[in-house]
């Protein structure tokens, strides 16, 4: 028999965990958002544990920020010695960091939003898939809260076949909190209203806490079935992923069949 697997914030992130549980950062890797391509190789090889992803600068201070608020910071800085400089102290964008926090600490109605249950991990079934969330701040029958900090709150971002998108948007936040909300729903029985907390990385701070709409939720899980059944076609070996030619990893392990032509070069102008 089998034996059972209990997901635990120990285990969240492991090769294990992500054979038996689709995540929305595993979907968007399938997939990507209106504004980020996905791909199907690497999100494949990254499942089979052939493929790592380094996290960059700018997750690495959204998830600084996290863990303070988590409560785990002292932590963090002890497993990201890259969080320093040789002199032991911070570096810029995590000095930067610091003071988002900070510019968050003086706000109550957004403190409040962020006093939930943080990092709470939850599992379920969604579109024909067990899921697994971990959401930053879940108030118990109040609501869902994700924290962000981004580049700038009101930029616009443009893609000729999407127009102008919000980061949210651009990001696929919003799909993120639908399937959050759907997940709590199906471990609670309720369907609780969806926030992000966001802040920015401006040179003067920006905070704002974001409702997305049931209908911005609800629109946002379109095409979550088909997406969800080509995943599960995809690792049963009933069809094979496609490669994006974009990303590392199909750039790593690319092979030079025959020449392209230049007209080419332009092809996958986003
Ligand atoms: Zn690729």
């Amino acid at each position: 028999m089998a034996k059972k697997f209990t997901l635990t914030n120990e285990n969240y992130y492991t090769k294990e965990a992500n054979e038996k549980y689709l995540s929305v950062s595993l979907y968007k890797m399938f997939f990507g958002t209106l504004g980020q391509k996905g791909c199907e190789v690497q999100a494949m090889a990254y499942i089979n544990g052939d493929y790592k992803k380094e996290p960059t600068t700018a997750m690495l201070v959204g998830s600084y920020v996290d863990s303070y608020f988590e409560g785990t910071l002292e932590n963090f800085k002890e497993i990201h010695p890259e969080l320093f400089k040789r002199d032991g102290s911070l570096k810029s964008e995590f000095v930067q960091a610091e003071d988002i926090i900070k510019r968050i600490e003086r706000d109550n109605k957004f403190m409040q939003y962020m006093s939930g249950e943080k990092q709470t991990i939850m599992t379920g079934e969604l579109a024909g898939a067990q899921w697994k969330i971990k959401m930053d701040s879940y108030i118990p029958h109040r609501a869902i809260v994700d924290l962000k900090v981004v580049d700038d709150i009101y930029k616009p971002y443009y893609h000729k076949d999407t127009g102008r998108l919000n980061f949210i948007q651009e990001r696929g936040y919003d799909f993120q909190l639908a399937v959050y909300q759907h997940i709590v729903e199906m471990n609670t029985g309720e369907r609780l209203p969806c926030f992000i907390a966001a802040a920015d990385k401006g040179k003067v701070t920006n905070i704002e806490l974001i409702q997305i709409t049931q209908g911005e939720l609800d629109g946002a899980l379109a095409g979550v079935e088909y997406g969800v059944n080509r995943i599960n076609r995809i690792k049963n070996g009933e069809i094979q992923p496609e490669r994006c030619g974009r990303c590392d990893y199909c750039k790593e392990t690319k092979i030079i069949h025959k020449p392209i032509s230049m007209s080419e070069l332009l092809d996958f102008e986003g």
